[in-house]
């Protein structure tokens, strides 16, 4: 199935990686198989390209996850906010301990603030609700 190395044209698949082209989207524009540009690439010792994402924050960085989404800066700083909240929910679960009835109405002053972040939240909103009537 594979074309011969020799009818390969070596110096199209050269110009289309240095435009920054991944092996499929090489493939793709000569109408070659993957697998084949793939072995093609590694035999013309060419790196390979990955595909290039733009993130919600506007900056543009490469995966080769092709459902990459945020840009290393933007997923730790998603780390951080999931550490805070974490964070939030463990002070949470204190308050629940000593005065569940605040407890809940903290949590429905979060769900009515941020109902978004809250939804994330929904399964260790069950778990508290469920801890906190059974304290
Ligand atoms: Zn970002």
């Amino acid at each position: 199935m594979r074309k011969p190395w020799g009818s390969l044209d070596k110096d199209r698949v050269r110009q289309l990686h240095s435009q920054g082209l991944t092996d499929n989207q090489i493939a793709a524009e000569m109408g070659e198989s993957p697998r084949g540009i793939r072995s093609a690439r590694i035999r013309m010792k060419l790196i390979r390209n990955n595909l290039k994402f733009t993130c919600v924050c506007g900056k543009t960085f490469d995966s080769c996850n092709i459902r990459a989404k945020y840009c290393p800066d933007c997923k730790d700083s998603f780390r951080a906010i999931y550490w805070q909240r974490r964070y939030t929910w463990d002070s949470l679960r204190e308050l629940a301990k000593v005065n569940p009835q605040r407890a809940r109405e903290v949590i429905e002053e979060m769900k009515r603030e941020d109902p978004e972040t809250f939804q994330g939240m929904g399964d260790l909103s069950k778990i508290f609700i469920n801890e906190s009537l059974s304290a």
